[in-house]
């Protein structure tokens, strides 16, 4: 199955460098959702010179998918219980506790205060805007599935927006915007990063991270679930800071972390250039 020598005529959309195929699959690796894609004809490829690996396949995850997803096979309807078992980790077990701990310190550090308005983009469960509203910061959850977005109002209390971050109109603006593990998920996420530019005052900050494409391969290999067929991109150091650039921010710190789930994660803060000029 795995051919690490095959190169194919496709640049790395993020650096340009020379793509080769990590591996191909004609069956779901063990461990992936099963969303009955058939045929199933899957390809991982990886660029020499970023890292950074693509998902390629014929399947659109596209919007209607997320907009289905917490009614679909994923979750099978446990989102109260799975809510209250997630929110109740104590600090040294849960991956948005340390989330939510290393963010609100960076920021204070940085600006001397919590930010007054936050916008987390695909809040899923909502147990991170919980932790946002239990320290006291006003946060809006925006999440495409209106089950999911039901669930936050009831749940979690906040403020909820239930469409596609790439179609929201006269919000903001937000001293923060989060995007945890969403860009993997997205076609553009060049363009998806660059929309957010609208919503942020000057020295607004964005706050992105995603799965770890090098070190899940490092420790996990090839079968890890990072190289899923849901994530469109697994990222590599080097092709989050190649993102960051192209969407026109500028970078304050990026960084690899194990959470305590075990997950390998990027995150990195970016804000806007002094002298951005918004172009779409
Ligand atoms: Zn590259």
């Amino acid at each position: 199955m795995v051919n690490l020598e095959e190169k194919i005529n496709r640049k790395c959309g993020f650096c340009r460098g020379d793509l080769y195929v990590l591996a191909s699959y004609k069956y779901p690796p063990k461990g992936e959702t099963n969303f009955n894609l058939e045929p199933y004809w899957r390809r991982l490829l990886k660029c020499r010179q970023c890292g950074h690996s693509v998902n390629q396949h014929r399947f659109e995850f596209d919007t209607d998918f997320y907009s289905n997803l917490y009614s679909a096979s994923t979750y099978k309807g446990q989102l109260r219980s799975r809510f209250q078992k997630i929110m109740s980790l104590p600090f040294d077990s849960s991956d948005n506790q340390q989330r939510f701990d290393f963010i609100s310190k960076f920021i204070i550090e940085l600006n001397g205060s919590a930010p007054s308005r936050c916008l987390d983009v695909g809040s899923g469960l909502g147990v991170f805007p919980a932790l946002l509203k239990e320290a006291g910061w006003t946060c809006t959850a925006l999440e495409p599935d209106p089950i999911a977005c039901n669930l936050i109002s009831e749940l979690v209390g906040v403020k909820t927006i239930n469409t596609h971050f790439m179609n929201v109109k006269n919000i903001g603006p937000f001293d923060l915007i989060t995007f945890n593990k969403v860009i993997e998920h997205v076609r553009n996420p060049v363009s998806f990063v660059k929309a957010s530019k609208k919503l942020l005052p000057p020295r607004g900050i964005v706050y992105i991270e995603v799965p770890d494409g090098e070190m899940a391969l490092k420790n996990n290999g090839i079968e890890s679930e990072e190289f899923f067929i849901e994530h469109f991109d697994i990222y590599s150091k080097k092709s989050l800071e190649c993102l960051f650039n192209m969407a026109g921010f500028e970078i304050l710190l990026l960084q690899n972390v194990t959470e305590p789930s075990g997950k390998f994660t990027i995150r990195g803060f970016a804000k806007m250039p002094e002298n951005s000029t918004i172009d779409e």
